[in-house]
């Protein structure tokens, strides 16, 4: 018998979706998840199908338009959302262990961020469910004569929302979708990613346990081709809130285009890391090595291209590889672990190839590049320099603990360097002078910009991508904005009695 005081995220696993507030079995197939230290399975998923989907979106339907929840006061919704931010915590190390064994990141992160964090958005996003608000509008109407207008906006909420999430951040990325969606009054279908699905099946249940309505938040499982594109096509959505790689993105925006289903779009990067001359070198390294091995590299915002001034170009690059040689890989559960498994062996499969091809490319390679010997899906922290501009490695996100770093000599170059991509949804400065950040800041091109920190987010700061990193933002007031739609009322009184 499995002993679930040892091993208490046992406990937690769930092999049915939460639909209408029920388990549910059925589907078009079952689908194994992993323990991507090991290799070794850990649970069966169900595969939604498009009938599977239909129930799950009849549901939210029904929720919606159910008095109790369509009637439901903000305040009622705010204390819902505190009351799920205080479950998760009191699950805190069943979910934070259930995390780390599906997704190997390391446990300290687990309960720092998938837990931790996940309390803190529902806290933050619970207020802003009572401080939606409308404006009164100044009209100048002039006709018909004797004729007077009263107008204001009146926000409603979206109403059936499609949530699509990646495997990086399992239930951090569920609750940044859940915890706005249900702060606006609106309803929710949400589908994990085929490789991390345990943390939001436990969360559809915490959510019932604290008293969400049914169907309110409904839970399905399965792979993006099948179960994501059956949700997406579904006529009874109203929204899409998406995170995932700016390839699905694309195919997401130009499916819900058939009948303008609202869209918003989180979606990949290849960040630059800015490192000026006035940095102090022990800073630069720490900060460069930490955008870019936190999580495994498996970060949107990961600092994957670093750019080096060149009086202290050398030293940098030399203490990014060596530090980068010095962290300790193993599984997420071992306390002195600073690397952890890449998510699958498909993915782990992909990063290696980006390794091979900027070797191919003629790229310098300073740590890593070797093969890891053992179980488990690990590839060794890798640093490249000298790489030619197009190269696959300086190009494309390959969110994996892989960066390439390159010298530039003038603030000037830096910019360009920094902005020469597709991607815009990150980037870092390194430098104590003031001026020189203030230049800078309003030139790169990015959604966030953090100066001498990396990968810092915060509920009240919108997150969200310049280019083809997203569209809209998260977070914040403008997260709200997501799930609302706006509606304009125009009464005309007769002017004298
Ligand atoms: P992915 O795009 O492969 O998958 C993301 C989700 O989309 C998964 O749930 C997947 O099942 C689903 N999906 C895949 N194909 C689909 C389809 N045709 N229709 C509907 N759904 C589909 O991305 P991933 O590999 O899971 O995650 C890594 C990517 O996510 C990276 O590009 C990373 O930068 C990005 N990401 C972005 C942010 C952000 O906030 N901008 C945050 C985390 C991750």
């Amino acid at each position: 018998m499995i002993n679930t005081d040892q091993q208490p995220e046992l406990a937690a696993i769930r092999e049915y979706m939460v639909i209408d507030g029920q388990p549910c079995t059925d589907g078009v197939g079952r689908l194994p998840v992993f323990n991507p230290a090991t290799g070794e399975v850990i649970a069966q998923q169900i595969e939604a199908g498009p009938q599977q989907v239909d129930l799950a979106v009849q549901a939210a339907r029904r929720a919606f338009e159910s008095s109790a929840w369509r009637a439901s006061l903000p305040a009622t919704r705010e204390r819902l959302l505190l009351a799920l931010a205080d479950r998760i915590e009191a699950e805190g190390e069943s979910l934070a262990r259930l995390e780390t064994l599906n997704n190997g990141k390391l446990l300290a992160i687990s309960q720092m961020l998938e837990v931790g964090a996940s309390a803190q958005w529902l806290r933050y996003m619970a207020g802003w469910a009572t401080k939606i608000t409308g404006d009164t509008l100044s009209l100048s109407i002039p006709f018909p004569p004797g004729v007077k207008y009263h107008g204001y906006t009146q926000p409603e909420p979206v109403g059936v929302v499609a949530a699509i999430v990646p495997w990086n951040f399992p239930l951090l990325m569920a609750v940044w979708k859940i915890a706005p969606a249900i702060a606006a009054g609106c309803t929710i279908v949400l589908k994990p990613a085929e490789e991390t699905p345990l943390t939001a099946l436990r969360l559809a249940e915490l959510a019932l346990e604290v008293g969400f309505p049914p169907g309110v938040i409904n839970v399905i499982t399965g792979r993006g081709e099948i179960t994501g594109a059956a949700l997406v096509a579904h006529p009874d959505v109203n929204k899409i809130a998406f995170t995932g790689s700016t390839e699905v993105g694309k195919l997401i925006a130009h499916a819900a285009v058939d009948d303008m289903k609202r869209v918003s779009l989180e979606l990949g990067g290849k960040s630059p890391v800015v490192i000026m001359d006035d940095c102090p070198v022990d800073l630069a390294i720490q900060g460069a090595a930490g955008a870019i091995f936190f999580n495994q590299g498996q970060v949107c915002t990961a600092g994957s291209r670093v750019f080096i001034q060149d009086g202290i170009y050398d030293q940098v690059v030399e203490g990014l590889a060596a530090a980068a040689d010095s962290l300790k890989m193993g599984s997420g559960f071992d306390g002195d672990t600073q690397i952890g498994p890449m998510i699958s062996a498909r993915h782990r499969d992909r990063v290696s190839r980006y390794i091979d091809e900027g070797r191919a490319s003629g790229a310098q390679l300073l740590a890593g590049g070797q093969t890891w010997q053992g179980a488990g899906y690990f590839v060794h922290p890798t640093v490249f320099a000298n790489a030619t501009p197009d190269a696959s490695i300086v190009r494309e996100e390959i969110f994996g603990p892989v960066v390439v770093a390159a010298r530039f000599q003038q603030e000037e170059d830096a910019v360009r360097l920094a902005n020469d991509t597709r991607f815009g949804l990150g980037a870092s400065i390194w430098s104590n002078d003031l001026a020189r950040v203030q230049r800078m800041v309003p030139r790169i091109q990015a959604g966030t910009v953090w100066v001498n920190t990396h990968n810092m987010l915060d509920p009240s700061m919108p997150f969200g991508g310049y280019k083809q990193s997203g569209v809209g933002r998260e977070h914040g007031r403008a997260v709200i904005s997501n799930y609302i739609e706006t509606k304009s009322v125009c009464i005309a009184y007769p002017d004298s009695v």
